[in-house]
């Protein structure tokens, strides 16, 4: 694991047995993770993108052990265990944490909900929300509480006013401001942002989206973020990784996704990216058919049933994921061969 590095995850595989008959044997499962492999730098945020059901919240959930991992090693570099418990180089192995450090661990790793609406509790006031996980980390009550829950209310941009209303009396926005609020309060080091704009109107994603970067600089966060908007995720990520099926089928910086993608999976949503120039005409590739069920995956490549560059060997063979230097990974047997469109500019 590089010095830099704060999460290195190897072959995370996240399984959900299919239980039928009478004695509720598993017969089958739905692979949504299957084997991926990723790092996130401190500081950095890698956008996780791909169509709905291809694994991507899953794998941000498994990450932060909300749900658990069927295979595969989460190392994470927390910066408070490594004081209390000496952790190695390598961080600790949040897949195998016991209970008591994975509730140490939760004060270093944080997730804020796609959903406002759902994800904060209607009898609660704002000021309880927010102060909650001081109170489950017993670490301060009372006018400290109150205190710091109004330091990260202000800079989410609320108000002291705010404290004591309900999560009804909010726009969407400000709801999400509130739930930025409540992951932030422990002053977390790594957050997963699950679709956190999916929700929104398109004119308050931007708002959200500059905020969480002004956040990340002030305090100097890591961000998982996961979206299914290719778009929404070139403005905040550093790099990206695209997931289909439960894989990770390319991984590059950010620039060198749009400007020489070699996945046919990435290159069609690339395709589908609005380009603000009326005069520029795009190729929009659009795939055919459905994501497969990820229960019973093709066969070779997982996405040979709906890539138009698919031969006989991608029928038969999975394509291994591989790093065609400077950090560009893809999993592809034609990716050396293949000229593929990238995103159009002027
Ligand atoms: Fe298409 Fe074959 Fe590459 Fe899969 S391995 S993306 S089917 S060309």
């Amino acid at each position: 694991m590089e010095k830099n590095v704060l999460l290195q995850v190897e072959g995370l595989v996240k399984h959900f047995p299919l239980r039928k008959g009478t004695f509720r044997r598993s017969k089958a499962a739905v692979r949504a993770v299957d084997g991926i492999d990723l790092f996130i730098r401190e500081g950095e945020t890698l956008g996780l993108v791909g169509e709905s059901g291809c694994g991507k919240t899953t794998a941000g959930r498994s990450i932060l052990r909300l749900l658990e991992p069927t295979a595969g090693r989460i190392l994470f570099r927390s910066r408070r265990m490594a004081e209390a418990m000496s952790a190695g180089a390598e961080g600790v192995d949040v897949a195998k944490a016991t209970p008591r450090q994975m509730h140490a661990l939760r004060r270093d790793m944080q997730i804020i909900f796609q959903d406002p609406y759902s994800s904060l509790n209607p009898r609660m006031t704002v000021g309880a929300i927010v102060g909650e996980p001081l109170l489950v980390h017993n670490l301060a009550r009372g006018s400290a509480r109150e205190d710091r829950v109004l330091e990260v209310l202000t800079a989410v941009g609320l108000k002291a006013e705010h404290m004591k209303r309900y999560p009804h009396e909010f726009s969407g926005g400000q709801r999400q401001r509130i739930g930025i609020a409540r992951a932030l309060v422990l002053e977390p080091q790594l957050v997963v942002c699950d679709e956190p704009v999916s929700a929104l109107d398109v004119s308050i994603q931007a708002q959200v989206l500059n905020l969480l970067e002004d956040l990340q600089r002030e305090f100097g966060l890591t961000y998982l973020f996961v979206a299914h908007n290719l778009s929404v995720v070139k403005h905040i990520s550093g790099r990206v990784a695209v997931m289909y099926l439960g894989r990770i089928v390319e991984l590059a910086s950010t620039e060198r996704l749009f400007a020489d993608p070699r996945h046919p999976y990435t290159e069609a949503l690339v395709s589908a990216v609005p380009v603000p120039e009326p005069d520029i005409t795009v190729e929009r590739i659009i795939l055919e058919g459905d994501v497969p069920s990820p229960v019973n995956p093709p066969p070779g490549c997982h996405f040979h049933p709906r890539c138009r560059y698919a031969i006989e060997t991608c029928r038969t063979q999975a394509p291994t994921y591989r790093d065609l230097g400077e950090e560009h990974f893809v999993a592809c047997h034609r990716s050396e061969e293949l000229r593929l469109q990238p995103a159009r500019s002027k």
